[in-house]
């Protein structure tokens, strides 16, 4: 028997609520309810995911429901905000039970991990469209945000660079390395939720990286007015990266490739003694406006460009 809309939500994705004091009224009402506690305030983002341009048709479902939304968290740890709610639309070509089943599995494993409520969301037919906003807390005047680097300021990132990059070389058929570590970077990026938590004591700004840190560190210049030059010879590279980049010489994989969903931020030399989660130093902010790179022994700009939608 098919399922209508309001069983499928009752059956796939109607959950109790963990955060009660925050979320006051979940699914089944015309709105959702929230209260923000005193001191806070709320932090949103919208992520969106369009079969055919972010994802393969026919992907598993599981992964892409993690994937959906962790890319959401990810923009939550930007700005460090803890994840506490989040809505869900979604388009669906058709009732798929076994696609809905394994797709809130998926979203539900990562819900679960950061104790996030989905608190409502609307379904609709036509295209494979997936979105999530994702609402988060963040102490008063203490968002991380992109316009604060300075002059001086160490830039780190998390984790490694370009794994995610070559997990999406290996889907779409690259064979010269297998790396499970790659591909599950690229189907199931882990949000630095910690992290990005963490750093709000001693980050000037922050990002997360989406299009590739080329790309992305660029966002964090332009909003804060200065320059900045990365060091290839300190970007963090795993082994199956490293092996990949010997064999076809694409070195710039790690700068241009997105997806990784790690933090870029940047931190002034004396609160260097702050930091307490693990990163990597890549580079230092400057006056002087653009992004270079010194690489074997010459500093010359980074002209690559990340992915943009309507670019032609
Ligand atoms: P309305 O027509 O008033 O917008 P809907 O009939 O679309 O309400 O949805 C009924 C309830 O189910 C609402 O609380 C809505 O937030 C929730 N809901 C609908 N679709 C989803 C979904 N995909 N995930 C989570 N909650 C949903
Ligand atoms: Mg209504």
């Amino acid at each position: 028997m098919p399922v209508s809309e309001f069983n499928l939500i009752d059956q796939y994705f109607k959950r109790s609520l963990k955060n009660q004091t925050v979320n006051r009224l979940g699914i089944g009402d015309d709105c959702a309810l929230m209260h923000v506690p005193d001191g806070h305030e709320l932090a949103v983002t919208t992520d969106t995911m369009v079969e055919g341009v972010h994802f393969f048709a026919g992907v598993d479902a599981e992964s892409l429901g993690y994937k959906l939304l962790a890319v959401n968290l990810s923009d939550l740890a930007a700005m460090s905000a803890k994840p506490v709610s989040v809505s869900l639309a979604l388009t669906l070509p058709e009732v798929n039970e076994s696609w809905l089943r394994d797709f809130s599995a998926g979203f539900f494993q990562l819900a679960e991990q950061f104790a996030v409520d989905l608190i409502g969301g609307d379904t609709t037919a036509g295209p494979l469209t997936l979105s999530v906003q994702a609402m988060g807390l963040v102490l008063k005047d203490e968002a991380v945000r992109r316009s604060g680097a300075r002059q001086g300021d160490l830039i780190f990132v998390t984790g490694n660079l370009g794994d995610a990059g070559l997990g999406f070389k290996i889907v779409s058929g690259y064979t010269g390395i297998e790396s499970t570590n790659a591909v599950a970077h690229f189907h199931r990026p882990q949000p630095r939720v910690k992290e990005g938590l963490a750093i709000r004591h001693y980050a000037n700004a922050c990002i997360d990286l989406s299009d590739g840190i080329a790309s992305d560190l660029k966002h964090i210049l332009k909003h804060s007015q200065v320059g900045a030059t990365l060091d290839w010879e300190l970007l963090p590279i795993s082994p199956d990266t490293q092996e990949y980049i010997q064999q076809t010489g694409d070195w710039q994989l790690p700068l241009v490739a997105g997806e990784d969903y790690q933090l870029c931020f940047t931190v002034s030399p004396e609160k260097l003694d702050l930091i307490d989660i693990e990163c990597t130093k890549i580079g230092v902010v400057q006056q002087q406006p653009g992004l270079r790179l010194s690489r074997n022994g010459r500093i010359e700009p980074i002209e690559v460009k990340g992915f943009e939608h309507f670019s032609k």
